[in-house]
């Protein structure tokens, strides 16, 4: 199947009111403009010279989301154009970015990415970091952030009963804050699930899916 007609395939099987962000990490330009000319705009990279490379290349109209680790001493290159930042994982980081997106006179979207699975190799908060950042304030100090949802990964596992309960972990944290609005944070976006685990992340409150190798096919591997 086409780029095209996974993507159709993948749009149909989802809600309507459900983000889906193409995951164009590894994929060269020719291929993520089978994505584009579709119609799709919002493309996920997890690695800063990749995503620069392609916002050089690729039309100005495309919504770019950083979703992996981000160093503090790489927000500069990204900071002029990014849409949202999936990644954020620590105070340091969000200070950093709050400083360069005043250097570039705009407000930069971010979630916060929350450490969900049994893994340890995956970035993020655990659920009491996230509660201190929330309360801290140095939170309410940064003027040029707005911290617009949450994002997490399952861990790799074909044990759904335990996919299960790590989003329903996170989308209680998400419940639970979403109440609080402030002019930097108020929770609209739950960003949960990847090609192998979306129908079961918007089956627990998903709001924004994260979708590569469905689309691509495998990364790495030649197509037939
Ligand atoms: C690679 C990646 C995805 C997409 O994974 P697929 O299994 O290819 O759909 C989603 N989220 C993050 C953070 C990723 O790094």
């Amino acid at each position: 199947m086409s780029i095209k007609e996974n993507l159709h395939k993948i749009q149909v099987s989802i809600p309507e009111n459900i983000t889906l962000v193409v995951v164009t990490k590894t994929q060269p330009v020719e291929k993520i403009m089978e994505a584009y000319d579709a119609g799709y705009t919002i493309f996920g990279e997890n690695k800063v010279q990749e995503m620069l490379n392609k916002y050089e290349s690729l039309p100005k109209d495309i919504q770019w989301h950083l979703i992996g680790h981000l160093q503090t001493n790489k927000v500069k290159h990204i900071a002029s154009f990014v849409s949202l930042i999936q990644s954020v994982d620590s105070l340091k980081l969000l200070q950093e970015i709050n400083k360069h997106a005043l250097k570039n006179n705009r407000v930069i979207n971010c979630l916060l990415q929350i450490h969900i699975a049994k893994e340890e190799a995956k970035f993020g908060f655990d659920f009491n970091e996230a509660q201190q950042l929330i309360d801290s304030e140095d939170l309410k100090k940064l003027l040029n952030i707005r911290i617009i949802g949450l994002m997490g990964m399952s861990t790799n596992t074909d044990n759904q009963e335990q996919v299960i309960r790590e989003f329903k972990s996170l989308k209680r944290f998400y419940d639970e804050h979403k109440q609080l609005s402030t002019f930097n944070f108020q929770l609209l976006t739950l960003s949960m699930g990847m090609s192998a685990d979306y129908d079961i992340a918007i089956a627990e409150g998903s709001t924004m899916i994260r979708v590569g190798s469905s689309v691509f096919g495998e990364r790495g591997k030649i197509p037939a």
